[in-house]
Parts: structure tokens; C-alpha cells; sequence
């Protein structure tokens, strides 16, 4: 795809959370191409704007295996992270927004023999593919001061990286638009459609031409289904965040602590995050007095002293899921310039720059510099 004369733009793209901005910033400041974002509600309204923020590639990873803990994808993450250090300057510069990309301790403790033998492992695996872990006993554990429960067997201990997820969003946006993307608000209803070619969308009862479509409505891209004649296998994961305040007369803690029960983040901003769920309640947004009691349970476990950690609000928002945990990102099977790009999951503020810049390098007409043919959503196709 190059620039085209006249005034319809290059590109729309249907979705302004934290992927669909990453990709038009790159389509224009990289390639040159006019991008309309249609947002329906505000920038990074949804999931984009209220993850946790934090980018790391050992979290929710076995030692092996396939799927989402398989090694390529754990290297696409691993790229996720190098471009945020590596572009971190520019965004900022281009945006005028510090969102507080900075490193954190983060400790995964191990509170039984069976926990610490595949958190060994899984330091182990890690190490192998250069991921800076290492293992800490119990007692070099203790020796770190952290608000961690004594009786842990042990603990992996990685820097972490983190930002705010909300200024993140919102300075992608703001550098995208300094590329000329415009930002329009408009519920998208429908494709425009020339044979097989996508000419537009539908916004209510206006049309926008535009040379190629991008959907990147996260959990919604199901919905898009339906008017691409073709199955878009996503599905909302809800996740529920605690935000808390450090119990009185206690500094806030330096270290994350991260289990398959549960995590406390301390953010720079001041937030102290407490998650999170994974239920499966449709669409449904609310925040729950349940989730707040197991997240705080959880939580109470890995960090006694958070027991009087006063409650500063709960939030909750949906993951965008696919069937085997992978995003799907690319052309849209039986389409001309029509393209997805959903389901990050558990990691789309981490891939969003590494996944925004491989596709529009595809779109673009080039060869990503990170191969996407492992999330390819032609790999669904017929599946219904
Ligand atoms: C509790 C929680 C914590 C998380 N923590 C982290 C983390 O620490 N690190 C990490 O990397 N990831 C994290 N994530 C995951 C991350 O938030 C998501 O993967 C990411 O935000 C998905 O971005 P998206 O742009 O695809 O979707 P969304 O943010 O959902 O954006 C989609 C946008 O499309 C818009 N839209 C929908 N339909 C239409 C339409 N018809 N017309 C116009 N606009 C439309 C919506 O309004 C929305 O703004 C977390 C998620 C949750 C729920």
C-alpha cells in the first residue's frame, strides 16, 4: 500500500485503544499513510486504559511447550519490551506525555517444594533465551525487607519493566497525531465493501472511504464478524484490579510481588494494584464486591501486612482472548486490504508497539521485522 492522491484516507482503523493507536502511529510516522482512528467511546477508554501496566515476559509462562508459552511468542514479547526502552524517548518527546516507563523488582515466590521445583525451571528456560532471573532462597528472600509472607520457600527475582497504562495510551495517540492520523468519534457499524476489496466503513449512517480497513476493536472485533462474513474467534476475559493505598505509616514498597493467586504492583504514580481476575461474564463491565474479596484474599496471602492497606477504588475491564492465547494479527482471509488485530490477551500493553509496527510494515506492502505468521487469524479460518 503507498499514499494515494485525493481526500479519503490511506488507512481506517476501528478501535482507538492502545493497538489500534500503536498502528496507525506507525502506518503514519513510519510509512507515510493518512490514518483515520474511529473510536466510539474515548481513547483507551476500555482495557487499554485500565490494565496494570506492567511488561514482562516470565509472567503467565511455563518452561516449554506450545501456545502462549511457547518460545516464539515469548520472543515477541521479549521484542515488545526492547522497542518500548528503544522508543520510550520519542513517544514521550512527540507527545508531551511522561507515563513513568521505568524498571521494577518483581518477585515470584514459591510458598511449597512443587511451587519452587517449576519456578527453578522456569528460571532456568528463561535464562536460556537471555531473560536477566535468577533463583533466591528463602533466606536471601527475607534478607530483601520486601512485604512478602515469611513463609516462602523462595522466590525468582527479575527487573521488570512498567509504565501507566492510560498516559501510555493517550501519548501514542497524541505522537500519532503529530503524524497527521486524525482522531474521529463514531461508533463503526459496517465495512464498505468492492467485490472483495474493503473500500471504508460505516459510521451510522455516514460512510468514510478509505484505501484499507483495520479492525481493532479488542474484545469487540467479534462483533466485526458478522460484517466480514468471516469468524472472529475473540472473546472478553474479564480482570478485576484492586487499587489500594500502603497501610498507614508504611513506605510503599519498592518490589512487585507476582503468583498464580495474585499480585501487588506499586506503580510510580503512587498506585498500589492488587489483581486481578479472569471471568467470563460476557460483556458485562462491572466491577464486583466477590472479585474485590478473592483478589484481596489472594493478595493477603503473598503480603500480610496488606491486610489494612485501605481500598482506594476497584476497576474492571475485558481482555481481549482467543481460543490458544494468541493474538490474532494480519490480513483478513478472503479480503483485499482488509485487516484484524486483536486478542493480545494478557500482554497487549506490552506487544503493542512490536505488534503495531510488524503490522504496518505488512500493511505497508514490506516484511515485518518480527515474522507474524504465528498469528496469522487465517489459522481460524473454517473453523466455525
Ligand atoms: C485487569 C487487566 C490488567 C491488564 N494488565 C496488563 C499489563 O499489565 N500488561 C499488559 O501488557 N497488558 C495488560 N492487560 C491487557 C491489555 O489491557 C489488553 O491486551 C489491551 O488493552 C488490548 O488493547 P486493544 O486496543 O486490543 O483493546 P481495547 O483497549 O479494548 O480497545 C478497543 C477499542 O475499540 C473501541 N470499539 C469497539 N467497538 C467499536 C466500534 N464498533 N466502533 C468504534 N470503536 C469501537 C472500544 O471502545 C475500545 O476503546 C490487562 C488487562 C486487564 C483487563
Amino acid at each position: 500500500m503507498t499514499a494515494r492522491p485525493g481526500p479519503a484516507p490511506d488507512v481506517v482503523i476501528v478501535g482507538g485503544g492502545v493497538i489500534g493507536c500503536a498502528t496507525a502511529y506507525f502506518l503514519a510516522a513510519e510509512h507515510g499513510l493518512r490514518c483515520v482512528v474511529v473510536e466510539r467511546d474515548g481513547i483507551a477508554s476500555q482495557a487499554s486504559g485500565g490494565a496494570a501496566g506492567e511488561l514482562g515476559a516470565t509472567g503467565e509462562l511455563g518452561a516449554g511447550g506450545g501456545g502462549r508459552s511457547g518460545e516464539a511468542y515469548t520472543r515477541f514479547i521479549m521484542r515488545g519490551i526492547a522497542l518500548h526502552a528503544e522508543l520510550g524517548p520519542a513517544l514521550r518527546e512527540e507527545s508531551g506525555v511522561d507515563y513513568l516507563l521505568g524498571d521494577i523488582p518483581l518477585l515470584r515466590p514459591a510458598f511449597d517444594e512443587r511451587e519452587a521445583d517449576e519456578l527453578r525451571e522456569q528460571v532456568r528456560w528463561q535464562r536460556g533465551l537471555g531473560i536477566e532471573t535468577e533463583w533466591l532462597d528463602a533466606e536471601a528472600v527475607r534478607g530483601l525487607g520486601t512485604w512478602l509472607a515469611p513463609e516462602v520457600v523462595g522466590a525468582s527475582y527479575t527487573v521488570e519493566t512498567q509504565l501507566e497504562a492510560y498516559p501510555f495510551a493517550l501519548a501514542v495517540a497524541q505522537a500519532a497525531e503529530r503524524h497527521g492520523v486524525e482522531i474521529r468519534s463514531g461508533e463503526v457499524t459496517g465495512i464498505l465493501q468492492e467485490g472483495d476489496r474493503a473500500v471504508g466503513v460505516r459510521i451510522g449512517g455516514e460512510e468514510l472511504a478509505a484505501g484499507a480497513v483495520l479492525i481493532a476493536t479488542g474484545p469487540w472485533a467479534v462483533h466485526a464478524g458478522a460484517w466480514m462474513g468471516v469468524e472472529v474467534p475473540v472473546s472478553p476475559l474479564r480482570g478485576q484490579i484492586v487499587h489500594l493505598a500502603p497501610p498507614e505509616g508504611t513506605p510503599m514498597s519498592s518490589y512487585g510481588i507476582f503468583h498464580e493467586t495474585g499480585y501487588v504492583l506499586p506503580k510510580a504514580g503512587g498506585d498500589l494494584l492488587a489483581g486481578t481476575t479472569r471471568e467470563l461474564a460476557g460483556f458485562d463491565r462491572q466491577p464486583t464486591s466477590q472479585a474485590q474479596n478473592d483478589i484481596m484474599e489472594a493478595v493477603v496471602r503473598l503480603a500480610p501486612a496488606l491486610i489494612d492497606a485501605p481500598i482506594r477504588d476497584l476497576t474492571a475491564c475485558l481482555r481481549p482472548s482467543t481460543p490458544d492465547g494468541l493474538p490474532l494479527i494480519g490480513a483478513v482471509a478472503g479480503w483485499r486490504n482488509l485487516y484484524l488485530s486483536t486478542g493480545h490477551l494478557f500482554k497487549g500493553v506490552t506487544l503493542a508497539l512490536v505488534s503495531g509496527r510488524s503490522l504496518a510494515q505488512l500493511m505497508a506492502g514490506g516484511t515485518p521485522d518480527v515474522a507474524l505468521d504465528d498469528y496469522s487469524p487465517a489459522r481460524f479460518a473454517g473453523a466455525r
